[in-house]
């Protein structure tokens, strides 16, 4: 079982958009490890968004997710880091197929939902960052024997 960071930003927190896009990554199987609310401010943002701050759309990203409170998650599941960028979509909204959150829910760029970490390395760091150890969770709902076969469970 592997655990991916997602953050519902302003766009979906603004949006009203928080319980259906939770409830889709219920339907899927994912678990919630841990979850809370937290105002994001520069310093963290500028580590979370490392890759990208000599980009010119910088101030306006970083400025945009600090306009509201997010909602901070940790999920777990089989290969859950791919699983949730799938469901999650490509980052340009208008570009992001239907079916995904992104596609269904954005048509921007910027204002796109949700974060959801990239590979293992960032999701290891992401979770480190918005959560302390006693903040996440290990729990298995007992229904997890339909969720997963034996053998994916391992
Ligand atoms: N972003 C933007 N303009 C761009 C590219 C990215 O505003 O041209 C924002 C967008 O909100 C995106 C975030 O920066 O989700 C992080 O960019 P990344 O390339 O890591 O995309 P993601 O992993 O979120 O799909
Ligand atoms: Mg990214």
């Amino acid at each position: 079982m592997e655990k991916t960071l997602v953050i519902f930003k302003p766009s979906a927190m603004e949006r009203s958009l928080v319980g259906q896009i939770l409830t889709r990554f219920q339907q899927k199987g994912l678990i919630i490890a841990g979850i809370k609310m937290i105002q994001l401010d520069e310093k963290i943002l500028r580590e979370h968004y490392a890759h990208l701050v000599d980009k010119s759309f910088f101030p306006l990203l970083l400025k945009s997710m600090m306009t509201s409170p997010v909602i901070v998650m940790c999920l777990e599941g089989k290969d859950a880091i791919n699983v949730v960028r799938l469901m999650t979509g490509a980052t340009n909204g208008r570009e992001a197929l239907p079916g995904t959150i992104r596609g269904d829910f954005a048509s921007s760029n910027q204002e796109n939902i949700i974060h959801a970490s990239s590979c293992p390395e960032d999701a290891e760091a992401e979770i480190k960052r918005f959560f302390a150890p006693g903040e996440i969770f290990e729990w298995k709902p007992v229904n997890l024997n339909f969720v997963y076969s034996p053998l994916e469970m391992a």
